[in-house]
């Protein structure tokens, strides 16, 4: 798993996917850059979920608020007071873990030893196996899950309570039951806020102390009056937008899984109260659905019901995605409640309240929202696309199976030399394709060579011009994952690349 995940890193970088930021300074902790081939993926999957939700959702509008907010903002939302990591340092290695991430590791532990007796089983059963079934039944693995989930609820519970003491027993005991820092000896733990500060204003007197947005969520409930007002919105509506978010993580590692600057896409969906749970239910379905029609795997993706419940919430549930180092959120599905505007409007002393005509009454409305990492989506998207396939001739090839609609490129288009008219052709065919498609040219190195380039680099189809295009205006279009090679008329390119390419 380990060796997969460096794979993944090395990959990223080798093919123009992902840097370290300022790297010829050694780089900066925990910022990445998103490099030639990368920026066009990450666009790729945003405009994927725009489309998905504000463009095919007539209730849902987007918006794109600053990342500068008055910060009374992060009073009223309840940052200032209750942003926090519970950390807690290892005295002999020197190390900060935060808390509960260090305790999930523990479970992840759990997890694997689960994972390896389901594994043997489903050997030693073949085509009757039921993974479910066993998981139920086999007193062992049955074992295992009690005592991860009995773990992972005493965390909740002492975190909620701001039981910190009981937090680093539970760190205590687990050290003892499963090694894995391989010392015992902790520090205290301690709450940590998450947000960046920053000024704004040129004199020390008059400077403002400003936040860097740790969510894009308040834009969206501080604007909430006047998207509905002036889109004439009716409840149900949604407000979506995508952008920078920022937290000062002490735990930034796992490449750009936890970052200190990252981009999030959100949904706030405003329901009347009392009908959230619906929602809450609905928008689950929804963006499982979502993530399904990538045809990533369904067996990558399992929901986590959370118990330990933040500050504003009445239900919580992640998305979780199998990520090269286990199952981790992917994206939260949060019952709001009313916290966020109510909370709004006793520090504003503005009101935020939706009129609904039908019912004669106003109200400030709840609000299910769904909450995704930008780049722990292209994080997901990039590990699982990367294989190292075994071919016949007992060679192997390194392909990008990219999700075709997410691809940076779409189609490189070959000379198969760099003579005869061949690269002429070759242009053309570029000039046509690019007015819909991201296309590349390459012309240097054997045919055979630039195919392993494309598979690498994820590039779905590979169009090969040779001397009979010349004759009959035919070409060899290679699909990426299949290696299958077909003729095919040019002007029957573009039908063909929409077929796979398009949403
Ligand atoms: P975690 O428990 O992993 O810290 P969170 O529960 O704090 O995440 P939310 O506040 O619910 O995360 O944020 C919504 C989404 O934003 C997450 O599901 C994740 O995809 C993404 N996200 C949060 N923090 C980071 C980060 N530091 N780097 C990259 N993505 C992040």
């Amino acid at each position: 798993q380990e060796d997969q995940f460096k794979k993944v890193i090395s990959h990223a970088k080798e093919y123009g996917y992902v840097f370290q930021s300022s790297e010829i300074y050694d780089g900066l902790s925990a910022v990445y850059d998103y490099a030639q081939n990368g920026a066009q993926l990450k666009k790729n999957i945003r405009e994927y979920w725009w489309k998905a939700m504000v463009q095919m959702h007539e209730n849902i509008v987007g918006i794109d608020a600053s990342i500068f907010m008055h910060p009374t903002t992060w009073k009223a939302s309840g940052h200032v007071d209750a942003f926090n990591d519970p950390l807690i340092d290892n005295k002999d290695s020197k190390k900060r873990y935060r808390a509960d991430v260090l305790i999930e590791d523990y479970v992840g532990k759990l997890d694997t030893k689960i994972e390896k007796e389901v594994k043997k089983a489903a050997k030693r059963f073949g085509d009757s196996f039921d993974k479910e079934q066993f998981i139920a039944t086999n007193p062992r693995v049955l074992g295992y899950k009690e005592k991860g989930d009995a773990i992972l609820k005493r965390m909740g519970q002492s975190l909620e309570k701001e039981d910190l003491a009981d937090v680093k027993a539970l760190i205590e005991e687990l050290e003892i039951a499963c090694p894995l820092s391989g010392s015992k000896n902790w520090t205290d733990v301690k709450q940590f806020n998450l947000m960046f500060g920053t000024k704004l204003g040129a004199s020390a007197e008059s400077a403002m102390d400003l936040y860097l947005r740790p969510e894009t969520a308040q834009g969206i409930f501080v604007n909430f009056l006047n998207v509905q007002k002036t889109g004439r919105m009716k409840i149900p509506f949604g407000i979506a937008q995508t952008g920078k978010a920022f937290r000062n993580e002490i735990v930034a590692r796992q490449f750009i899984f936890r970052m200190r600057e990252f981009e999030q896409m959100e949904m706030q969906f405003f329901v009347k109260p009392g009908t959230q749970k619906e929602w809450y239910e609905q928008w689950k379905e929804t963006r499982l659905k979502w993530h399904l029609s990538l045809g990533m795997g369904e067996d990558n993706y399992r929901f986590h019901d959370h118990e330990k419940l933040a500050h504003y919430a009445d239900a919580a549930s992640d998305i979780e995605f199998r990520f090269p180092f286990g199952f981790k959120e992917l994206e939260g599905i949060h019952s709001r409640t009313d916290f966020d505007l109510k909370s709004h409007e006793e520090f504003s002393g503005k009101k935020l309240r939706y009129f609904d005509h039908e019912d004669n009454e106003s109200y400030i409305p709840y609000v299910v929202e769904t909450s995704i990492g930008l780049d722990r989506m292209f994080l997901a998207v990039f590990s699982n696309s990367l294989e190292e396939e075994a071919l016949e001739n007992n060679t192997t090839r390194t392909v990008l199976k990219l999700p075709a609609v997410l691809a940076p490129t779409k189609a490189a288009v070959f000379p198969l030399v760099k003579k005869d008219g061949l690269p002429e052709i070759a242009r053309e065919i570029i000039e046509d394709l690019k007015w819909d498609f991201d296309v590349l040219y390459d012309e240097k190195d054997a045919v055979g060579k630039r195919y392993r380039r494309q598979d690498a680099a994820g590039t779905p189809f590979c169009i090969t011009v040779d001397h009979d295009t010349k004759e009959d205006n035919t070409v060899t279009i290679r699909h990426r994952d299949t290696m299958e090679q077909k003729r095919v008329p040019i002007s029957e390119l573009k039908s063909i690349i929409a077929a796979e390419v398009s949403v």
